[in-house]
């Protein structure tokens, strides 16, 4: 209860990820040339007497010759510290995708067998905070006491620079409640067990 799996993966070895998703959310795995709304028609695709946009063909958007930051060309975003936590079982948006990676040292991949799985795309310090800020992200109300403990350690001002001052108080609230949980668990537990002995 309130623990996550983890997993380690090699994510030197491409053949051993090379069936694994990591395509970049923000730029769709296009990596370059990246299409953006035409400016011309501001995405309508036509102009001012409905004809068809000459700048973009009227497709509403244009290929610019901007790189994707998010993964510097590349179309993937590969994480870079070997464990990864498991997702369990459900279907993650590309929204939420885009929004974690975008907004956490975190990204989102999907194994061969699609099983979902958050990873780090950043280390060299504890990142507790921001794998906190994702879960509470990918829409789950209670965190993993692993991290909750590390949490509790490096405290609310570590939490903030991390994660960002606005998430300090979520992330406090879904640390609050997971222990609630685990105390009323515990205090079942406590019942069942005197209740037997007598
Ligand atoms: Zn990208
Ligand atoms: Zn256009």
């Amino acid at each position: 209860m309130f623990s996550v799996n983890t997993r380690q993966f090699d994510f030197c070895d491409w053949e051993a990820i090379e069936d694994f998703d990591f395509t970049c959310p923000t730029c769709d795995g296009v990596g370059d040339g990246v299409m953006v709304e035409c400016e011309e028609c501001e995405g309508t695709g036509h102009d001012g007497n409905d004809d068809e946009c000459e700048n973009c063909s009227g497709e509403g958007v244009v290929m610019s010759d901007e790189t994707c930051e998010m993964c510097n060309g590349d179309g993937v975003v590969v994480p870079i510290w070997n464990t990864a936590w498991d997702i369990d079982t459900y279907e993650v948006s590309d929204e939420t995708r885009k929004e974690v990676t975008e907004q956490t040292n975190c990204t989102i991949f999907k194994d061969d067998d699609e099983g979902w799985w958050l990873g780090l795309t950043a280390c060299g310090m504890d990142l507790t905070p921001d794998l906190c800020k994702a879960w509470i992200m990918l829409g789950f109300d209670w965190l993993p006491l692993e991290w909750i403990s590390s949490i509790i350690s490096t405290g609310r001002d570590y939490c903030g620079y991390v994660a960002g001052k606005d998430w300090v108080d979520k992330i406090y609230d879904a640390a609050l409640e997971t222990a609630n949980a685990v105390e009323r668990q515990a205090s079942y537990m406590k019942t069942q067990l005197r209740g037997e002995k007598a």
